[in-house]
C-alpha cells in the first residue's frame, strides 16, 4: 500500500453514521471531489470494477489494509472505521460474503444495495446517513416515530443504490447529483433534498415502533430472548431468520383481512395503497418469503404479523396465530406437516419449530402430539438411539405413573384413578417415540393396554388443560432421559413378590401397634399395598389380589392406607425395605417419584395436598366412615390427593374404644388359654425364658406376656438379657464341635429356632451362614473357644 498521508482535517463520524455518508461529508469539508478523497485513503476500484454496478462497495465492508489507511488518514480509530460498514451486523442482521463485498440476499432479508431513510433525521444532521437503514431489518424510525422512506420524493429513485460520482464534490442528504453528461460513472440522482420526504408518522406505542425497538435492541445484543426465545433463546440471526419466515408466509399467504386482524390499519394501509411515488420505481423481486419486502410498509406489516406469533409468550396464544398458515396452502407452498415444518425458510431454529408443531397440534391425534412434543420445547440432544433411550426411560418409570404426579395430571371426572395412572405412564414412553401403543404398554410390563392408552388419551385431549397435561408428560420424559433415577424399576417389577411381608411380621406388627391382626385378609390386603409401594405396579397385579370381588377388595386396601396409624406405616415400610434386603437391593430407597416442582408454572388439571395444614386434615378424617371423602370436598381437593396425604402422613392412633379394646381383650383369652399360669411359671422361672422369648414362642407381643405375669402375680425381672437356660461351654459344643444344627437344638430345648438363634447370638456362638459353611471352616481358631 502506498504510504497514506493524513488529511488536513480532522472530522470524526457521528454515531451510528455509515461510511460512505462520513466520506462524502470529509469531501464536502474539504471541497474536493469524492473520487480524490477516495483515492487519496487508497479506496481505488480495480478496472474491471468500475462499472456502476460492480463498483465495490465498501460501506458492505472493508479489508484491514483499507481501514487502517483510512484510520491513518483521518486518525480516526480502525475499529470504529470497520464500525462503519455493515460488517458490523454481519453474522446477526445480515450475512456478508467479504471476498466479493456483498449481502447475500437470500438470508436473513440481506439488501444488496440502496437504503432507506428517515427525514427527519436527514434534516437534523444536514443529511448523514445512518448504517442501520440499509438492514433489510429496519422500516421505521423510533426516534421521529415514523415509517422511514423508501424512494427519494421527487424522482422515485432508490437512494444509495450506486455510490457517489467520483466527480462531483458530494452534497450530503439529496438524491444523488444532476449527473453532467461528461461525466461517467455518475450517482443518477435528481437533486431532491430527501429531509423533505412525507412519510407515515406513527404513533407513540405504535406497534410498528415496538417492534422496531425489538429488532435493533436484538441485533444490538446479538440474542433473542423476547417472546418465544425467553425460554429458548438463540442467536440473533436465528431469530431473524424465523421473523423472516413466519413474515414471509404471512405476506403470501394471508389476504388483505387476515393481516388486518394482526397489524394496525395505518401500515396495513401504508403497504397495500402506498402514495404515488412512496414506492421505488426500481423494485426487488417481490418474493416476500425470500427477498427483503421492497418497502419499509411491508417490513413493518410482516414483522408485526410474525412478532405476534413469536414476540408472543404464551405459546398456545402464539400458535393460534400461528394456524390459519399451517392449514392453508397457497402459492405453491408445501403444505405444513409435522415433518414439513422444517421447509419454511433457511437458517431457522428450534422456536420456530416449536410454535409450528404447537399450531399443527390441533390436527393431531393426542399420541401424535406428545410424539412430536407439540406442546414442549424441542428434545434436548441425546446421543442415545431411540431405543436404548426409551429402555432407560421404562427403567425409571413405574408400570402406574407416581401417585404425586398423578393427582395433579388428572382431571377431576373422565376416567378411574387405576386405568389413568398406567395410561399416563405408557404415554411419557411415547413422548419424542416413535414406538407403537403395544409395544409401549409391553416396556412396563402389560399393566395396561393399547386401547385402554388410546382412550385414556382421547379423554385427556378433550380437556380443557390437555396441553399443560402434554407438557407435563414431556417434561417428566426429559427429566427421566436426562437423570439417572434412583429406583431400577425395571427390576422391581421383575422380583419374585411370594416371600413379601411374612405372616408373622404381620402379627407382630399389629401386636406392636395394639391392633387386631385380622383373619387372614388383612395379611393379603397388607401385602398388596407392599407390593404397589415396591414394584410401582398397580395393585390388582399383585400375587395376593384376589380373582374375584376386585372392586371391594381395592376399597379395603385403599381404605387401609387412609387409616392406617403412622407406626403401622413405618412398621410396613421397615418390612418392604427387609424385602428388598433379602433381594439384594439394598441401595435403592424404598419409594421415590420425580420432583414435581418440575410443575410448578403449569396450569394442570389437578392439584395436591401440599401447603395444607396436616393437623386440619387428621381432624378432617378422624372418625368418619368415609374419611376422604369428607376430607376431599371440606379441603376442595380429589380423593386422590387426600388419600395420598393420608398415605403419606397417617393420622396418629386413637385411644381403643370399647369394642376394639374387648377384641384385643378375646386375644388374651385365647392366650390365656394356652399360656397358663402354671406353664408360663414353668417356662419363664424354671426353664429361664425369657419374657420375650415366650412371646416370641407364641406369636404374641411381649406386653401381653407382661399382663399376663402381672395378672399371675409372677414378678418380671426387668432386662434379663444373658439369662439363658443354656450355658456357653454346652451351646459351643453342641452347635460348634458336633455341628447339630440350630432347629435341632431349638427342639430338644423346646423353644422355637428363633429364641435358640438369639441365644447363641447373646453368648457369641459364632453361627454359621444358612446352608452351612463346612466342619473346618466352623473351628477356625479365631472363632473363640470354650472358655
Ligand atoms: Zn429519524
Ligand atoms: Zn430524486
Amino acid at each position: 500500500m502506498e504510504a497514506v498521508r493524513t488529511l488536513p482535517i480532522r472530522m470524526a463520524p457521528l454515531p451510528g453514521e455509515s461510511l460512505d455518508s462520513w466520506l462524502e461529508a470529509l469531501a464536502r469539508r474539504l471541497h474536493t471531489r469524492y473520487g480524490s478523497l477516495l483515492s487519496h485513503l487508497g479506496l481505488v476500484n480495480q478496472p474491471k470494477d468500475s462499472g456502476r454496478s460492480n463498483a465495490v462497495n465498501w460501506t458492505v465492508a472493508l479489508s484491514d489494509e483499507e481501514a487502517s489507511g483510512i484510520a491513518h488518514a483521518t486518525g480516526v480509530n480502525r475499529e470504529v472505521i470497520h464500525a462503519l460498514t455493515l460488517a458490523r451486523f454481519g453474522g446477526r442482521a445480515v450475512l456478508i460474503d467479504h471476498e466479493k463485498r456483498k449481502v447475500n440476499r437470500h438470508r436473513l432479508w440481506g439488501r444488496g444495495a440502496g437504503s432507506r431513510y428517515c427525514p427527519d433525521c436527514l434534516a437534523e444532521s444536514c443529511g448523514r446517513w445512518q448504517l442501520n437503514w440499509r438492514l433489510g431489518w429496519s422500516f421505521a424510525c423510533v426516534r421521529h416515530r415514523l415509517l422511514l422512506a423508501d424512494a427519494c420524493p421527487a424522482c422515485g429513485r432508490l437512494p444509495r443504490r450506486y455510490p457517489f460520482s467520483r466527480h462531483s464534490v458530494p452534497l450530503p442528504g439529496v438524491c444523488g447529483f444532476r449527473p453532467s453528461r461528461e461525466l461517467h460513472p455518475v450517482a443518477p440522482g435528481c437533486g431532491q433534498d430527501l429531509a423533505r420526504a412525507e412519510n407515515l408518522r406513527l404513533p407513540k406505542e405504535h406497534p410498528a415502533l415496538k417492534a422496531q425497538s425489538l429488532l435493533s435492541q436484538t441485533i444490538e445484543a446479538g440474542t433473542a430472548d423476547f417472546g418465544q426465545y425467553a425460554h429458548l433463546p438463540q442467536a440473533c440471526a436465528v431469530a431473524l431468520s424465523e421473523v423472516r419466515a413466519v413474515a414471509g408466509r404471512m405476506l403470501t399467504s394471508m389476504d388483505a383481512a387476515g393481516l388486518a386482524t394482526l397489524v394496525p390499519g395505518d401500515v396495513l394501509d401504508a403497504h397495500l395503497h402506498p402514495e404515488p411515488g412512496a414506492r421505488p420505481k426500481r423494485q426487488e423481486p417481490e418474493r416476500a418469503g425470500f427477498m427483503a419486502p421492497p418497502t419499509a410498509a411491508m417490513t413493518a406489516v410482516g414483522v408485526i404479523a410474525a412478532l405476534r406469533v413469536l414476540g408472543e409468550e404464551d405459546l398456545a396464544t402464539a400458535a393460534r396465530t400461528l394456524r390459519p398458515l399451517t392449514s392453508t396452502v397457497r402459492d405453491g407452498f408445501e403444505k405444513c406437516t409435522a415433518t414439513t415444518v422444517g421447509t419454511w425458510g433457511r437458517g431457522t431454529g428450534p422456536v420456530l419449530r416449536k410454535v409450528q408443531l404447537a399450531a399443527l397440534a390441533a390436527s393431531m391425534r393426542p399420541s401424535d402430539q406428545l410424539r412430536y412434543r407439540t406442546s414442549a420445547d424441542p428434545a434436548p440432544p441425546s446421543a442415545a438411539r431411540q431405543r436404548q433411550r426409551l429402555r432407560r426411560r421404562a427403567s425409571r418409570l413405574p408400570a402406574a405413573m407416581w401417585p404425586q404426579w398423578a393427582v395433579r395430571l388428572s382431571p377431576s371426572r373422565g376416567a378411574y384413578p387405576r386405568v389413568l395412572a398406567p395410561a399416563l405412564a405408557a404415554a411419557t414412553l411415547l413422548v419424542g417415540s416413535r414406538i407403537s401403543f403395544d409395544e409401549a404398554v409391553a416396556m412396563l410390563g402389560q399393566t395396561t393396554d393399547a386401547l385402554a392408552l388410546s382412550r385414556m388419551l382421547q379423554m385427556l385431549e378433550q380437556t380443557p388443560r390437555w396441553e399443560t397435561t402434554a407438557s407435563a408428560l414431556t417434561r417428566l420424559a426429559d427429566h427421566l432421559d436426562a437423570r439417572p433415577s434412583p429406583i431400577n424399576y425395571e427390576r422391581r417389577r421383575s422380583l419374585d413378590y411370594t416371600d413379601l411381608l411374612f405372616a408373622e411380621t404381620w402379627a407382630q406388627i399389629c401386636r406392636d401397634a395394639g391392633q387386631h391382626p385380622g383373619t387372614g385378609r388383612r395379611l393379603r390386603i397388607a401385602r398388596c399395598i407392599v407390593f404397589t409401594q415396591i414394584s410401582g405396579t398397580p395393585i390388582e397385579h399383585a400375587p395376593e389380589f384376589p380373582t374375584a370381588d376386585h372392586n371391594v377388595f381395592r376399597a379395603e386396601a385403599e381404605r387401609f392406607t387412609e387409616v392406617w396409624t403412622p407406626r403401622i406405616r413405618e412398621a410396613l415400610r421397615e418390612a418392604a425395605r427387609a424385602f428388598l434386603h433379602r433381594h439384594g437391593i439394598r441401595r435403592e430407597p424404598l419409594t421415590w417419584h420425580p420432583p414435581t416442582n418440575l410443575l410448578d408454572d403449569l396450569d394442570l388439571p389437578g392439584r395436591d395436598a401440599d401447603g395444607i395444614d396436616i393437623q386440619r386434615l387428621h381432624d378432617l378424617v378422624r372418625g368418619r366412615r368415609s374419611p376422604t371423602r369428607a376430607a376431599a370436598a371440606t379441603l376442595g381437593l380429589s380423593i386422590e390427593a387426600v388419600r395420598l396425604a393420608l398415605e403419606e402422613h397417617p393420622a396418629p392412633a386413637q385411644p381403643l374404644t370399647p369394642s376394639q379394646a374387648r377384641a384385643l381383650g378375646r386375644v388374651s383369652h385365647a392366650i390365656r388359654r394356652i399360656l397358663t399360669e402354671e406353664e408360663l411359671r414353668r417356662r419363664y422361672l424354671d426353664e429361664r425364658q425369657s419374657a420375650k422369648a415366650i412371646a416370641d414362642d407364641l406369636g404374641v407381643s411381649r406386653q401381653t406376656i407382661t399382663r399376663l405375669a402381672l395378672e399371675y402375680g409372677i414378678p418380671l425381672q426387668q432386662g434379663r438379657r444373658g439369662h439363658h437356660p443354656v450355658d456357653r461351654e454346652w451351646l459351643f459344643e453342641q452347635y460348634v464341635i458336633c455341628r447339630r444344627p440350630l432347629p435341632e437344638l431349638a427342639r430338644e430345648m423346646r423353644v422355637s429356632t428363633a429364641t435358640m438363634n438369639r441365644w447363641a447370638h447373646d453368648l457369641d456362638i459364632p453361627l454359621r451362614p444358612r446352608g452351612g459353611a463346612s466342619h473346618r471352616e466352623a473351628l477356625r481358631p479365631d472363632t473363640g473357644s470354650p472358655s
